[in-house]
């Protein structure tokens, strides 16, 4: 299942890299090298693109009857479905995740292409009504070779996000794993491929983001970059694809809050902010790392809390009863770290955790306890920056008012969660979170079919939704002239 080496993906074909050079891959879990991957050179990008540009000008892909690609697209994902457990295992090998949450993951990229089968189908242009003598219609036509360039948080699924969508408007991609985790993009493109994508549609390089993912987004041979990453990557980008306007979609960092009302079910409530700050081992774009609760309700929601993380099992990803697997890499564990020392040096209280840790027959793994960090004041850097780990920290909040404002008060807005059982103030907050996803008394952010991307500096455009199709297609306008007679617009 797990190969010795991968290869690029180039015109349909598995190649050494120009330079024939590799770099190493791990499992964040034992802190082992579990694969060689090869290392593509901008030289490479060029051949990939160039790839990706023949099949779009040259190629079937973009003229298949939507029919045909909505086919193929459920082929990958009946293939998926029929490799559901490798491609879990394979996840958890290279991004040492917890296989329930990399199960969760997994079925969501199978689903993506469904949902994109069924969206290309139903994806048209339209008529209006012009005056007598015209005809009009808009056609929905490609936007090009689109350079996709994706994180190591959640491999597989951030490729389908881009992959899926990307295939049913007819664009053909350029992909660029993260060079922590590329393993998994590889195995997809592989099954585009073997379910029909024809070749050069799908290309995938690997290696470091600085070098070619910088030199794909600049590379003139590319029409749009979607990007998911960090936020200062995401400028960076946005500033490198503007020399050839470039069409750009951004899906970045977040700081998202979770607000707890005094008339919520704080068991509930306690449940669902652990799976949102938790999950993923806290590395998470959507994590909820800002928990405000109303202060009559505080300690006793604390208290719970609290008492919850500590049932919650650290260890093994691949045991199906392990909540939080290890941290992607010992570089990020130090991340973590310095930021629970920064709170305390900020004036805040390590509640819980707090601490580097190590398991059992894991001892060279990646490894934080889920932790919880109170007295908290919302304009510490702890409050405003992104950690990506299991740490929450904690405020308190008076009113709605209040927590209206805090919750807002960031330079991000990518998700917020709210736990009230009043059904008008539920509507009412939710209409004044600047977030692009608002998620009422339940913890979930990301299902097929609805609409996820950023306000303020998370980004912008959407993705797992109908929406993105717009943002893989250029319309195009036709006006004819259907009278009898000729036109002669200046009359002489
Ligand atoms: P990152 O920005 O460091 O890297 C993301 C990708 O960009 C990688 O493939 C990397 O190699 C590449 N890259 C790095 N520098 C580049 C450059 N100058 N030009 C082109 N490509 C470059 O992010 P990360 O650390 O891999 O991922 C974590 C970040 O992703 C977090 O900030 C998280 O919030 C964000 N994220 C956002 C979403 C969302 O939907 N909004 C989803 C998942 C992750």
């Amino acid at each position: 299942m797990l190969k010795d080496r991968y290869l690029l993906f180039i015109n349909g074909q598995h190649v050494e890299s120009e330079s024939g050079e590799y770099f190493d891959t791990y499992n964040p879990a034992t802190g082992e090298v579990i694969a060689k991957v090869a290392k593509a050179t901008r030289a490479d990008v060029d051949k990939a693109v160039e790839a990706a540009r023949n099949a779009l000008e040259n190629g079937k892909w973009a003229r298949y009857p939507a029919s045909r690609r909505a086919q193929i697209l459920n082929r990958i994902a009946a293939i998926m479905r029929e490799r559901f457990d490798e491609l879990c295992k394979l996840e958890v090998l290279n991004s040492g995740k917890a296989l329930s949450a990399a199960k969760g993951q997994v079925m969501q990229a199978i689903e993506d292409f469904e949902l994109y089968a069924a969206a290309a189908l139903a994806f048209e242009g339209r008529t209006k009504p012009v005056p007598k003598g015209f005809f009009h219609y808009t056609v929905k036509e490609p936007v090009g070779v689109c350079a996709q360039i994706v994180p190591w948080n959640y491999p597989l699924m951030m490729a389908a996000w881009k992959i899926a969508p990307a295939l049913a408007a007819g664009c053909s991609i350029v992909l660029k794993p993260a060079s922590l985790t590329p393993i998994t993009a590889l195995v997809l493109a592989e099954i585009c491929h073997e379910a029909g994508v024809p070749e050069g549609v799908i290309n995938v390089v690997t290696g470091s983001g600085a070098d070619i993912g910088a030199y794909l987004v600049e590379h003139p041979g590319v029409d749009k970059v979607a990007f998911t990453g960090e936020t200062t990557t995401g400028k960076d980008i946005m500033a490198r694809a503007s020399e050839t306007l470039k069409r750009v979609t951004l899906e970045l960092g977040g700081k998202s809050p979770n607000l707890v009302f005094e008339d919520a079910d704080i068991d509930a409530a306690v449940d669902g902010s652990l799976f949102g700050i938790y999950y993923n081992t806290g590395q998470s774009c959507e994590a909820r790392s800002r928990l405000f609760v109303h202060e009559s309700i505080y300690d006793e929601f604390l208290h719970k809390f609290v008492e919850k993380a500590k049932k919650l099992k650290v260890g093994d990803p691949l045991d199906p009863s392990t909540h939080i697997g290890a941290v992607i890499s010992a570089k990020q564990v130090d991340v973590i770290d310095s930021y629970v020392r920064l709170a305390e040096r900020e004036g805040a209280r390590v509640l819980y955790g707090g601490e580097r840790l190590t398991v059992p027959g894991f001892e060279k793994g990646h490894w934080y306890a889920p932790t919880v960090i109170v007295d908290v004041t919302n304009d510490m850097r702890v409050a405003q920056e992104e950690i990506f780990g299991p740490v929450v920290v904690v405020m308190k909040f008076r009113d709605e008012k209040e927590a209206v404002r805090l919750a807002n008060d960031t330079i991000y807005g990518l998700a917020a969660a709210l736990w009230t059982k009043d059904f008008a103030r539920a509507h009412r907050v939710a209409g004044q979170l600047k977030a692009g996803v608002v998620m009422i008394n339940n913890p979930f952010s990301a299902f097929p079919g609805l609409p996820f991307g950023g306000y303020k500096q998370s980004g912008f455009g959407r993705e797992l939704a109908i929406e993105s199709l717009e943002l893989y297609t250029e319309t195009k306008s036709v006006l004819a002239y259907i009278g009898e007679k000729p036109l002669n617009p200046f009359g002489v």
